[in-house]
């Protein structure tokens, strides 16, 4: 039985508005399409090879949490991570673990938090926090598809020229409220403001990590099934007719 290798990453400091459902939803889908699924949890002070793992999961903080990442990325994980990415582990990384990917996150009090500068974005805090429901559109599926989600930040992250939005904002505010962008892909790795949990939301994004995993160790011998997900794309499509109403 193929096997995908989740890394849960500081998951007891990033787990705000639910972001821990990232993980189930991984679990479950990869289960329901006939995959064995470890996973294993990673926190401050442990010291991994990151290439090891398929699948990366990183959620939302505050700046507490944030500072106390930032000092590990930079002291204990920051290399290790950085070379995986560049193997193209998959990572999903939502909110303050997005915004620590960039070059730095400032935070409202004027201190810079270094950031991994794997996304190629920075993110300083603002006056005001962009809160409420999201719907993206992406083109990260070949064809336009929606994404849906819920966001919470002060931080507005802007892109450098090198960096590739994960989507365009239907409804919301998205990566700074201003340039209409959500999110960033780079290689494997997804960073995004959208807590919701989204994985659960977006069975489709689910699937696609998934895959992105399993062409990356099996080289494109593992291909998955289609689920049944009549329940989960009612869901989605009454959210999206909601929101853009
Ligand atoms: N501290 C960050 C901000 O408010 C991250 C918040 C979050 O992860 N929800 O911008």
């Amino acid at each position: 039985m193929p096997k995908i290798r989740v890394c849960n990453l500081y998951p007891e400091l990033l787990n705000i508005y639910g972001d821990r459902g990232n993980t189930i939803a991984v679990v479950q889908r990869a289960r329901w399409h006939g995959l064995e699924v470890e996973v294993t949890d990673v926190t401050l002070g442990d010291r991994v090879d990151f290439r090891q793992f398929d699948i990366l999961l990183i959620g939302g903080g505050q700046d507490r949490e944030q500072r106390l990442i930032a000092e590990d990325f930079a002291r204990v994980k920051g290399s290790s991570l950085h070379e995986a990415v560049l193997d193209g582990l998959v990572v999903l990384a939502i909110c303050g673990g997005y915004q620590l990917m960039g070059r730095y996150y400032q935070t409202a009090d004027g201190a810079q938090l270094p950031g991994l500068s794997i996304f190629d974005a920075w993110t300083e805090a603002g006056p005001t926090r962009m809160v409420g429901n999201v719907v993206v559109e992406t083109e990260l599926f070949g064809e336009p598809r929606t994404l849906v989600g819920f966001e919470n930040h002060s931080g507005r992250t802007f892109l450098g020229p090198t960096a590739r939005p994960l989507g365009r904002v239907l409804k919301g505010h998205g990566n700074n409220g201003q340039d209409g962008r959500e999110g960033v892909v780079y290689r494997n790795a997804i960073g995004t403001y959208l807590h919701g949990s989204l994985l659960p939301k977006n069975p489709h994004l689910t699937d696609w990590l998934l895959q992105r995993a399993l062409d990356r160790r099996y080289g494109g011998e593992v291909q998955l099934g289609r689920l049944d997900d009549t329940i989960e794309e009612r869901a989605h499509a009454a959210m999206v007719r909601r929101l853009l109403r």
